[in-house]
């Protein structure tokens, strides 16, 4: 076979394979899957409804890179967007796996937008109460939920009366969005898939979702205060100060750049259940994987006894 522009003599199988490899991407990048085309339609349509924005599919591709999110959650959001999540439809054409693809407490066939806007099992609603009663301390009125608005929360954009964007809302939006559809989804796979069915109490969702909340806080906090030799902070600290404020605990009783406090900033007080063994071990696999923070460059105090820190230690 002939390439076009291609000469066939004098030329390696080098050549000829990357030339292949190329034509293939690029006929791939000009027919995106039905499915992809479906989503970014969804979320597209979401931004206008909602944010007033008129997007590109490459506008939307983008608004999962900022720091806004962590990896895991991007990456969560991507899939949701490629709609390649192995859930539903995905598993009626396996043979003995077809009842994977209902789910068990509706009764329906699973999608994304039923996992995350719609399932009756216990945790769901409970997690979007809590971001929405968080947001509600800072900025009142929260847009409305969609898969769309899920899926491209990248997109959001909140204004002050003047025009001007609300950097920090905004940011706090992204994160809640990303984090709350992300416990939403780590929790469906828990139930299905290593409790066989049985949901976790409202206690250790609320308990794990604020946790989550926390752990952004946490990494904003260290990001904002870890310049590099001669370079500036990974975050702005203006945008970490902008983000959380109005959702501390005793925040009045901080000083305004309470970024550098050595002490622990809690979003909220932790109840005493959050510290099981389970989440102390969520929490140490997150401080392995950033040993600056064990390092000590920043304090993270876990409140309870001498016992826990103890076992802290030893890991
Ligand atoms: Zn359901």
């Amino acid at each position: 076979m002939a390439l076009p522009g291609l000469s066939l003599q004098g030329n390696r199988q080098r050549v000829f394979y990357r030339s292949i490899r190329e034509i293939k991407t690029h006929k791939q990048a000009a027919t995106p899957r039905p499915s992809t085309t479906r989503m970014l339609d969804v979320v597209r349509k979401a931004a206008a409804d909602i944010f007033d924005r008129h997007v590109s599919d490459a506008d939307i591709w983008k608004s999962l890179t900022p720091k806004d999110f962590l990896p895991r959650t991007a990456q969560f959001l991507w899939k949701g967007i490629h709609n390649v999540h192995w859930i539903g439809r995905y598993w009626t054409h396996i043979p003995e796996c077809e009842e994977r693809a209902t789910c068990k407490d509706c009764d329906v066939v699973e999608d994304l937008e039923h996992i995350l806007l719609k399932c009756e099992s216990p945790g769901r609603a409970t997690i979007w109460r809590a971001a929405k009663a968080l947001w509600r301390g800072k900025e009142g009125e929260w847009p409305e939920l969609t898969l769309g608005t899920v899926l491209g929360c990248g997109l959001a954009e909140f204004r002050d009366e003047r025009g001007k964007t609300k950097m920090g809302s905004q940011r706090l939006y992204r994160i809640l969005m990303s984090e709350s559809a992300f416990q939403i989804w780590k929790l469906r796979n828990e139930r299905v898939i290593s409790r066989d069915g049985t949901p976790a109490s409202e206690d250790e969702i609320v308990n794990k979702w604020k946790f989550a909340v926390n752990q952004r806080l946490q990494v904003d906090i260290t990001l904002a205060n870890r310049p590099r030799k001669g370079k500036r902070p990974a975050l702005a600290p203006h945008l970490v100060l902008a983000t959380w404020s109005k959702t501390l605990d005793d925040e009045h009783k901080l000083p305004a750049n309470w970024l550098r406090e050595p002490r622990v900033l809690y979003l909220f007080t932790l109840p005493e259940e959050l510290l099981c063994l389970c989440i102390l071990e969520d929490f140490l696999r997150l401080c392995s994987s950033m040993q600056w923070i064990l390092r000590g460059e920043i304090r993270l105090l876990i409140p309870r006894d001498e016992a826990d820190w103890a076992w802290v230690e030893a890991h």
